[in-house]
């Protein structure tokens, strides 16, 4: 890749998730030279993992279709996947940003046939599905995939696999010879939109997750529920894959907790009372909702006040203290005492998702003149979306907006000031 990419006037989006792609087509559609820089090899982030999102319940490619249509519009705006940020230096008008450029194995010839998969029968985990399900080492890493294009998993370059891609590909856009490169260019401004990762279920101890099969993580939930997912769309359970017909949610697994993540994630009360209506859309199966406090403001609230009149949803007041397994069956009991009525309980599920915190995603570090809270989030202007804290995709395309405007003024003071001199 060409190194002059960058100038001083170019404005650095890190993340290609639906906070980065709003803030780059924002600053790019104002006049500005922009750069979006995401490690994956497509745009999307995990708004593109989700089945369905609250509060309309549509599809998430519904957003990014139009916002794909900005993109392909837009001459301002470079787009650069398999491209991680992996350390920035410098201050607001001179950053000096290092760049690792992951070899797709495929150029921008790929027409997206899927020939390459076809001659390919090695499988890898499906990231999508995190993890869940399995795919080919050829793959196409989403049916809308930005760019539509074919990636060939390191795993079979220099393998016979590797060498019947190529050989499928007719218009010459396997490339087994590509490398890894590290590359550096400058930015005047830097939005940071690195987004969040799901804080990690196996270090709550009492809720089994990785020990107790039927334990799962909301994450992961959305993957089952999704026809495109490892399941097909059906919501059972992974020991014997028997359909879920009595599913509960854990609330604050791992949020609003001294011995994990302190703060609360926001999203997770939504995130679940939207999962219950999966299960009552797809079965005659139950769901039971163990909560702290439901936090679900604004309009979401009528959200709420729905699932609540749903007959086939049950609350239950409590932080569950422990699970275990009924090995005969399968089936885990969830024990705790409700403070409602202050008695305890062993209730039997079949199926368990925790609804897991958010946490932000920032795997370097940061220039001097970016802060962060206690929890690691990113304080001030620059930050958009759930890398500033967990938001919801409506919040996280406002607070792109705002990062956007942060940007364009730096650089219009940068350009101002390199006029009068
Ligand atoms: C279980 C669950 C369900 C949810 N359901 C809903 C819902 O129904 N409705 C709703 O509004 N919200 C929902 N959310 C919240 C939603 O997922 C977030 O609002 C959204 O993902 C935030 O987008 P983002 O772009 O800020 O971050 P992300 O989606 O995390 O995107 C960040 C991107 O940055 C990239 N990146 C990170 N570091 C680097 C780097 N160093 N270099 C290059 N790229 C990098 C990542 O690969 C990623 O693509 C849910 C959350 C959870 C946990």
């Amino acid at each position: 890749m060409e190194k002059d990419i960058a100038t001083n006037q170019t404005i650095l989006v890190i993340g290609g998730g639906i906070a980065g792609i709003s803030a780059a087509l924002e600053a790019a559609e104002c006049g500005r030279q922009v750069i979006l820089a995401e490690r994956n090899a497509l745009l999307g982030g995990r708004t593109l993992q989700l089945y369905r999102y609250f509060p309309k319940m549509c599809h998430p490619t519904c957003g990014l279709e139009i916002n794909l249509r900005r993109i392909k519009a837009n001459r301002n705006l470079r787009v650069l996947t398999m491209t991680e940020v992996v350390g920035v230096s410098g201050r607001r008008g001179s950053y000096r940003v290092k760049m690792k450029i992951h070899p797709r194995h495929v150029n921008e010839k790929c027409t997206a046939c899927g020939e390459c998969a076809s001659a390919v029968s090695s499988e890898i985990p499906n990231r999508l599905d995190y993890g869940l399900g399995k795919t080919r080492a050829a793959y196409l890493p989403h049916a809308m995939a930005y760019p539509m294009r074919y990636v060939i998993d390191p795993s079979i370059v220099g393998t016979e696999e590797g060498r019947r891609a190529k050989e499928a590909c007719r218009v010459g856009a396997v490339d087994l010879e590509m490398k890894e490169e590290t590359i550096e260019i400058e930015a005047g401004s830097v939005i940071w939109a690195t987004g969040w990762k799901p804080y990690d279920a196996s270090k709550i101890q009492p809720y089994g997750y990785g020990r107790l099969a039927n334990v799962i993580t909301s994450v992961e939930f959305e993957r089952l529920a999704d026809p495109a997912g490892p399941s097909g769309g059906r919501l059972v359970r992974p020991s014997d894959g028997k359909e879920a017909k009595n599913v509960a949610f854990i609330q604050c697994a791992g949020s609003r907790d001294e011995n994990h993540l302190r703060h609360c994630s926001r999203i997770c009360c939504m995130a679940s009372l939207k999962q219950t209506r999966y299960v009552s859309e797809a079965s005659d199966a139950k769901s039971t909702v163990y909560y702290i406090d439901i936090r679900a403001i604004d309009r979401f609230e009528d959200f709420y006040r729905k699932v609540q009149e749903d007959p086939s949803v049950n609350f239950v007041k409590s932080k569950v203290a422990s699970i275990s397994l009924d090995e005969s069956s399968g089936d885990l009991i969830l024990n705790g005492v409700d403070t409602e009525g202050y008695h305890r309980y062993a209730n039997r599920h079949d199926l368990v998702v925790l609804a897991v915190g958010m946490e932000p995603e920032l795997g370097m570090d940061l220039p001097e003149d970016v802060v962060t809270d206690s929890s690691g989030f990113i304080e001030g202007g620059y930050a958009a979306g759930a890398a500033s804290s967990p938001l919801d995709v409506n919040r996280s395309v406002q607070s792109a907006t705002s990062a956007a405007l942060f940007a364009i003024s730096d650089i219009h003071r940068i350009s101002a000031t390199e006029d009068a001199s």
